[in-house]
């Protein structure tokens, strides 16, 4: 990734179009609770990026256990792939998984990626989730998507033009949710289910631990979301509680 990309979004007859959107999940394969989504977003012009903040090595099940940098090469591997398809860019912070922890270094390093994206529209984690990766990186974004848009810490990449709203993705397991938007991706369910499928060591590490994959996985909650949507298939979101992060415009697809 060569330029800045900040700042490119245009409002078309009060919709967004045009918008770098960036998910920003702890793991590699975290973002399949909003990729029918950004495959929406990308449909109507808009670029996508995927950072995961950790290698995502404790993910990866075999025996004997891979070296974590075996481990790690795997799920970057097949997020890059998941991105080549679309034309995507990925950024692994390569943070240890299982074990993040916010940190002045990586709060730095991810202000930087959020700024080298030009994000103006994020997905991340819910405040509450089963995961502790899962809730560390959305604090984390919390704290450095408003840094990101603020001269206070200057890097090699200049601040964001404004700040970038920020959506939150539904949590695994029984957590309340308070969903308040909805995007119908009744016709991307299927591609975002064989996209995700890039994820083949969460495909098997998956179908191991909980007899289900991404099938499953997806199909369960998006039925779920759509039916309160009146569609076949919906992602469902709650904005980050946030100052800037919420927009008085129009910005999911
Ligand atoms: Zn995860």
């Amino acid at each position: 990734m060569g330029r800045v990309l900040a700042g490119a979004a245009k409002r078309i007859g009060g919709m967004t179009a045009d918008m770098n959107v960036v998910s920003i999940m702890a793991h590699q394969d975290d973002e399949m609770r909003c990729l029918g989504t950004m495959l929406k977003c990308r449909a109507r012009g808009d670029r996508l990026f995927f950072v995961a903040v950790t290698d995502g090595s404790a993910g990866v099940l075999r025996q004997p256990p891979l070296p974590r940098e075996e481990a790690a090469a795997i799920r970057s591997g097949e997020l890059s792939a998941l991105a080549g398809r679309l034309g995507a860019e990925t950024l692994c912070l390569g943070e240890r998984d299982e074990f993040l922890y916010d940190t002045p270094e990586l709060r730095l390093r991810l202000i930087e990626a959020i700024r080298r994206t030009g994000a103006e529209l994020i997905f991340t984690h819910y405040a509450d989730d089963y995961n502790l990766d899962h809730t560390t990186t959305h604090a984390l974004v919390k704290h450095c998507a408003l840094l990101a848009s603020l001269p206070l810490l200057p890097g090699q990449w200049p601040p964001l033009k404004s700040h970038p709203a920020v959506f939150c993705v539904q949590p695994h397991g029984p957590i309340p949710f308070p969903a308040t938007h909805f995007v119908d991706i009744t016709a991307l369910e299927a591609q975002k289910i064989e996209l995700l499928k890039n994820h083949s060591s969460q495909e098997q590490a998956m179908q191991l631990a909980v007899g289900a994959g991404f099938d499953k996985l997806c199909n369960r909650p998006d039925a779920f979301w759509g039916e309160q949507a009146l569609c076949e298939y919906a992602e469902a979101f709650v904005p980050m509680q946030a100052r800037g992060a919420i927009k008085p415009y129009p910005v999911l697809p």
